[in-house]
């Protein structure tokens, strides 16, 4: 008992004793006792020597849902058809009287049959009357079944507050508001910047590597801590090798235990911002290739419109041919981005049908030429093919595609051929120019979406960077591969198979 407490009954008692006849005193001392006992709201039950229960307080009678006529001078263990008869506490019990001794918080976590499962701590005394040499054990009950289970919560979202913290694909840091000191910090993080935890941990926020302004960050630091929330969609920071990354920086602050933490959610999005500009890019390339050929079309149609009294038969020749040409582009481009499309979609559907490849690749020869007269095309393709089951306009188009590159990026003059040979089961189809060539270190990326080099003495041919990634899906959707063999300077060859023996 608090000695404040135990001075105060002390005092309380004394008053009622003074100038009083000791019956009296007593009374009123009992009805003190009483009320005190009464008002307590963990049970108290009061034993004798036999264990037999002599009186309880209310609190007692009203959890165990046990009367009084029941309780009193039943041994404890038979209270409610024997619930309480629990060994370790009839073990414990058992001892206090002879060894004269005491129990503290003692802990039992018992299923009770009618009122369930509940743990309480157990405070047990003996209590000797001189007088009467009697002897009673006290035992005090306090039931933690609430505090048990909220404590078992607490650890339960702490681990899986842990489990978050560990696992999440995000970087945390976690600050102290007060002094802008790292307190915690997940994996992520620690991968994402190259830094070990102890490295982290206990620093300062604008004294760790990747923080490179340090006046901006104190800055912010101080307006975090003024509006409890702050944002940026892009934050550059450095990695412990120096590679310079961006980062999407969500903060915000909440109490904990009385003090405030700082919470950072640090997203890298480099990959993510090089998309985006991968993207736009794309878009400005895309509207530039739809929009000049589109000029020649509406320029053309325009000057025979307004000029056809005066145009030679030649002349209104040209100007149509230069429009039908430029259709021609026009639906190339948007046949491949259509085709990307779809295969970015999961909608690439072949139109599958045993075909000949040598009249496929004579149809894109064909239309190569009646476009352009400025190469040579030759088909060379031995005298006896099986037929493959494909899609034959997809295999037009992946033709039309390599001819159209080996045009762009060859010499006028030159020659460009097609061949095909079966190999291993499959039918391998090449297409071969005199041109620029492609430098080994390049040979990979030209398959890669939007990329586009200029090879030397072909820096204006013009191209979107989609022809050769249309190729590979298209290839791919077949079952076959793509691939380029070429010199710089003396030509390149791209080749592609098809398995000979694809199923319809
Ligand atoms: P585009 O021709 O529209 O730029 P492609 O995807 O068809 O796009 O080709 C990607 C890049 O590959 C081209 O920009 C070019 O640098 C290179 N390339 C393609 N075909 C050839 C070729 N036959 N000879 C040399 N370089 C080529």
């Amino acid at each position: 008992m608090a000695s404040n407490m135990r001075k105060l009954i002390t005092e309380d008692i004394q008053g009622f004793l003074k100038g009083k006849h000791p019956e009296q005193a007593l009374q009123e001392t009992l009805r003190y006792v009483q009320s005190i006992i009464e008002t307590m709201r963990d049970p108290l039950v009061v034993l004798d020597d036999s264990l037999k229960v002599i009186s309880a307080n209310q609190s007692f009678y009203n959890i165990f849902l046990v009367s009084p006529d029941d309780a009193e001078g039943s041994l404890i263990y038979e209270l409610n058809d024997g619930q309480w008869d629990i060994p370790k506490l009839r073990e414990l019990l058992e001892e206090i009287l002879p060894k004269n001794t005491s129990f503290n918080d003692f802990e039992i976590d018992h299923d009770f049959p009618v009122i369930g499962r509940r743990v309480m701590l157990l405070n047990a005394r003996r209590i000797y009357s001189e007088g009467h040499k009697t002897q009673r054990i006290l035992l005090g009950i306090e039931d933690i079944t609430e505090r048990k289970h909220m404590e078992q919560e607490v650890a339960a979202s702490e681990v899986r507050y842990r489990r978050l913290f560990e696992t999440a694909q995000d970087g945390i840091l976690i600050l102290d508001a007060k002094t802008a000191q790292i307190e915690d910090v997940n994996p992520f993080l620690v991968d994402m910047l190259g830094f070990s935890q102890q490295e982290l941990l206990g620093k300062k926020l604008w004294e760790i590597g990747p923080v490179k302004d340090i006046e901006a960050s104190q800055k912010a630091f101080k307006e975090l801590r003024d509006s409890e929330y702050i944002r940026y969609e892009d934050l550059p920071l450095e990695t412990r090798e120096g590679k310079q990354i961006q980062v999407e920086f969500v903060s915000n602050v909440y109490p904990v235990n009385g003090r405030k933490v700082i919470q950072c959610n640090i997203r890298d999005v480099t990959e993510r911002k090089k998309l985006d500009q991968l993207k736009d890019e794309f878009i400005g390339m895309v509207s530039h290739e739809l929009s000049s050929p589109l000029t020649i079309i509406t320029g053309s149609l325009n000057t025979i419109l307004s000029e056809e009294e005066q145009l030679s038969r030649d002349e209104m020749h040209h100007l149509l041919q230069n429009a039908a040409l430029s259709a021609d582009t026009l639906s190339q481009l948007l046949g491949n981005l259509l085709e990307l499309s779809r295969a970015q979609a999961d909608r690439l559907i072949l139109h599958v049908e045993p075909i000949r490849i040598d009249i496929v690749a004579k149809n894109a020869v064909e239309r190569i030429k009646e476009q352009y007269s400025t190469h040579k095309f030759f088909i060379d393709f031995p005298e006896v093919l099986a037929p493959i089951n494909a899609d034959p306009l997809r295999i037009e188009r992946i033709l039309y595609n390599l001819l159209d590159n080996a045009r762009k990026y060859s010499p006028k003059g030159s020659e460009i051929r097609v061949f095909a040979r079966e190999e291993k089961g499959r039918l391998i189809i090449g297409v071969s120019d005199q041109g620029a060539g492609i430098l080994k270190s390049d040979q990979v990326l030209i398959f890669k979406p939007f990329e586009r080099l200029k090879p030397a003495g072909f820096e204006g041919a013009k191209g979107a960077g989609l022809g050769l990634l249309v190729c590979r899906r298209l290839v791919e959707v077949h079952g076959g591969q793509i691939w380029v063999e070429s010199t710089p300077g003396q030509g390149s060859t791209f080749f592609f198979s098809l398995p000979l023996s694809r199923k319809v």
